[in-house]
C-alpha cells in the first residue's frame, strides 16, 4: 500500500487530525490494519519514525511502559540497538516489514488508541483543562500537614501531585506523582472492599453499619445496634481489619509466624499483595517508622478497641491487640499518586485493573465500597463533598485523596496540608474545580448540561458486543484473540442470555488451551452454570472431550467454593449422579 498522498502533502499537526485521517483511511474496513497504519504514518522514503509513533501513542494517554505495549516496545528497543551497530541503517526509522513485525503483537491496544476508541478519545483536550486546574490549586497554601506524629508533621507542605488513570489505562501525571507517602485512611475503603470480597456483604455488615456517623472519624461511638457506623471511620475500619485478617488467616495457613519480638507482618504482607494487584503492580511499600509512631500514639484507637470489645463488636475469635496492630500497619502502607490512581481506576472499572486486566475485586464489592465512599469518605465534610462533587472519594491524614469517576477514571491527588476537617486542602479544591469544569457529578445531566465539558467519547463498546466477541473466539479456539480480550480488561466470565460463557463453549468444543488459559490465567470459575444448570465440565463430558474434562475436574477439586452446588465426592465420581 502506498503512503497516503493527502497526508504526505500536509502532516497532521495534532492527535485529533491524525485520528480523523486514520479513520478516513479505515472507512473501507479494519482488515490489514497494520499495513494501513504504516501507509498512514510513513514518509516519502517509506519509513516510519519510531519516536513519532511513540509520541502519537503518548498523546492518547497510552504510556510506553504500558503492559499492553510490552512486545512492541521490546521489538522497537531491539531495532534501535541493532541500528546503533549498523552504519547503513537510518537511526530511529523503520521500514514496512519491521514496523508491522513490531506492532502486530499489540495491535489491539494500538488500534484502539489511534482510532479514538479509548474512553477519553481527545485526551489532550482533557489534560489541558487538568493542567489549568492543577496550577490553580497549586496557589492554595491554606492548611497544615497532620501534626500528631513527627513523620507527618515534618513533611514539606509544598508537595503537590495529581495522577489520572482511565478505565482504558490512559495515564496522566502532574507534579510529584512518584513520591511515596502513607495511605492512612485511604486504606479504609480498600480494606473494606477486600473484606467484602473474601467474606460477602452479609457477613461484613453483621459487624459494621452503612450510615454516616455524623461524628468525628475517631469518636467513641456506636450505632443503635452497637455496631460501628460504617467502615470509613476508625471504629468501623478497626473491626473491618479484624474481619480482613480473619479472611487472610483462612486463605494462608502456611505462612511462618514471626520471630520473638518482631511485629507480625504476615497479614499486612498478604494485604499488600492485594493492593499491588489493585495498583497494576505499581508502587506499594511499608513505612515502618510511621507504623511504630502510630502504635505509640494510639490511645484513642486502643480506647475505641476496648469499648468495641466490651460491646461485642468483634468476631469471637479476634485478638484485640493483634487487630489494632494490623490496622496501624495498614495505615502505614505507602503508595504514590501514580499507583493510587491505578487503584482508583480499578474501582472505577468494577474491580478489574485497567493496566493489567487482573480481576481483583468482585463488582458488587466495588459498588458497595463506592457507595460508602460517596456518603462517608471525606470525614465530617462528606455531606458537603457529596453535594458539591457528587463522586465517591476517600482522603487520609497524609494528604492523599482518592477520587473515583465510576466507569470512567480514577484520580489520586497528594498534598499534605489539611483543612479544618482533615482533608487535603488542595485535593478538595481540585475535586471541586474538576466537577465545575467536567460533567462528572453523579447528578449532572449528560444530555442537557452544555455549560460543562464531557470528555467521554462514543468509544465504549456495548457489553452485548463484548459477549459476542468473547464467545465467538472461544468457540473458534482462537487463543490469541482471548489473550487480547484479557489484556484489554474484558471480564472473561461474561455470559450470554442463556448463561453460556467462553469457558462453556471452549469446553464443549474441546479447546484445551483456551480452557487452561481461562482457568489458570484469568481465574474464571469452573463452577459457572448456564441456565440449564450445566457447568463447563458437563459440556466437556457430553461431547466426550476427555482431556478437557480432566482439566476441569482437577480445577473444580482444587477451587471448590464454600457454596459449591456439588460436593467434592460428587465431583470425584465424575458427577455420575448428575443429569448429563
Ligand atoms: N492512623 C490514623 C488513625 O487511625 C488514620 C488517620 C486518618 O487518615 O484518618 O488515627
Amino acid at each position: 500500500m502506498e503512503p497516503n498522498p493527502k497526508l504526505l502533502k500536509r502532516r497532521p499537526s495534532n492527535l485529533k487530525e491524525w485520528q480523523e485521517g486514520l479513520e478516513e483511511l479505515l472507512a473501507s474496513g479494519m482488515e490489514d490494519f497494520e499495513e494501513k497504519l504504516f501507509s498512514f504514518l510513513c514518509d516519502h522514503n517509506h519509513l516510519v519514525s519510531i519516536d513519532r509513533f511513540k509520541n502519537l501513542l503518548d498523546e492518547t494517554g497510552l504510556r510506553e511502559m504500558d503492559f499492553r505495549l510490552r512486545e512492541t516496545m521490546r521489538k522497537f528497543r531491539a531495532v534501535l540497538e541493532r541500528q546503533l551497530t549498523d552504519e547503513h541503517e537510518l537511526r530511529g526509522l523503520v521500514d514496512k516489514d519491521t514496523f508491522i513485525d513490531c506492532v502486530s503483537d499489540n495491535i489491539v491496544v494500538i488500534s484502539k488508541a489511534l482510532t479514538s476508541q479509548f474512553v477519553i478519545p481527545e485526551f489532550k483536550t482533557f489534560t489541558d483543562i487538568i493542567d489549568t486546574i492543577y496550577e490553580t490549586c497549586k496557589d492554595n497554601d491554606s492548611g497544615l500537614p497532620a501534626q500528631y506524629i513527627p513523620q507527618l508533621a515534618r513533611v514539606d507542605p509544598s508537595h503537590w501531585g495529581v495522577s489520572i488513570c482511565t478505565i482504558d489505562g490512559q495515564r496522566y501525571d502532574l507534579g510529584e506523582t512518584s513520591t511515596p507517602f502513607c495511605m492512612q485512611s485511604v486504606v479504609k475503603p480498600l480494606n473494606y472492599a477486600l473484606t467484602l470480597n473474601d467474606l460477602s456483604s452479609e457477613v461484613v455488615h453483621q459487624y459494621v453499619g452503612q450510615e454516616p456517623s455524623g461524628r468525628s472519624f475517631n469518636e467513641l461511638t456506636l450505632d443503635y445496634q452497637h455496631k460501628p457506623h460504617n467502615p470509613m471511620i476508625n471504629a468501623g475500619a478497626i473491626v473491618t481489619a479484624g474481619l480482613l485478617k480473619k479472611g487472610l488467616v483462612i486463605a494462608d495457613r502456611f505462612d511462618y509466624p514471626p520471630k520473638e519480638g518482631e511485629p507480625d507482618m504476615r497479614y499486612t504482607k498478604q494485604a499488600m499483595d492485594q493492593f499491588k494487584r489493585l495498583s497494576g503492580q505499581e508502587h506499594i511499600a511499608f513505612n515502618n517508622s510511621v507504623y511504630l509512631s502510630e502504635r505509640a500514639t494510639a490511645d484513642r484507637n486502643f480506647a475505641l478497641g476496648y469499648y468495641m470489645r466490651e460491646n461485642k463488636c468483634f468476631p469471637p475469635e479476634a485478638d484485640l491487640v493483634e487487630t489494632l496492630e494490623f490496622y496501624f500497619q495498614l495505615c502505614s502502607v505507602e503508595i504514590t499518586a501514580e499507583s493510587g490512581a491505578v487503584i482508583a481506576a480499578t474501582l472505577a472499572n468494577g474491580g478489574i485493573c485497567p493496566t493489567t486486566g487482573d480481576r481483583v475485586l468482585d463488582s458488587d464489592a466495588v459498588r458497595n465500597t463506592l457507595s460508602l465512599m460517596h456518603s462517608c469518605g471525606m470525614y465530617d465534610y462528606s455531606g458537603q463533598f457529596a453535594f458539591k462533587v457528587g463522586l465517591p472519594a476517600k482522603s487520609g491524614v497524609a494528604g492523599g485523596v482518592m477520587l473515583v469517576v465510576p466507569n470512567l477514571m480514577g484520580i489520586f491527588t497528594w498534598s499534605p496540608p489539611l483543612d479544618q476537617w482533615g482533608n487535603s486542602s488542595r485535593g478538595v479544591q481540585f475535586c471541586e474545580e474538576l466537577v465545575g469544569n467536567f460533567n462528572f457529578h453523579n447528578y449532572d445531566n449528560l444530555r442537557h448540561t452544555s455549560r460543562k465539558y464531557d470528555p467521554r467519547g462514543r468509544a465504549v463498546e456495548s457489553k452485548a458486543q463484548d459477549v459476542v466477541n468473547l464467545l465467538f473466539s472461544a468457540y473458534n479456539g482462537d487463543v490469541t484473540a482471548m489473550r487480547r480480550y484479557a489484556l484489554l480488561g474484558m471480564d472473561m466470565s461474561l455470559a450470554d442470555y442463556d448463561g453460556r460463557t467462553a469457558l462453556h463453549l471452549a469446553s464443549a468444543e474441546g479447546h484445551e488451551p483456551i480452557v487452561r488459559f481461562l482457568l489458570e490465567k484469568c481465574n474464571v470459575s469452573s463452577y459457572l452454570r448456564d441456565r440449564w444448570g450445566f457447568t463447563p465440565y458437563h459440556d466437556a463430558k457430553r461431547f466426550k472431550h476427555d482431556a478437557v474434562s480432566e482439566v476441569l475436574l482437577e480445577h473444580m477439586k482444587t477451587t471448590a467454593p464454600k457454596d459449591a452446588p456439588f460436593s467434592i465426592q460428587d465431583i470425584d465420581k465424575g458427577l455420575h449422579n448428575m443429569h448429563l
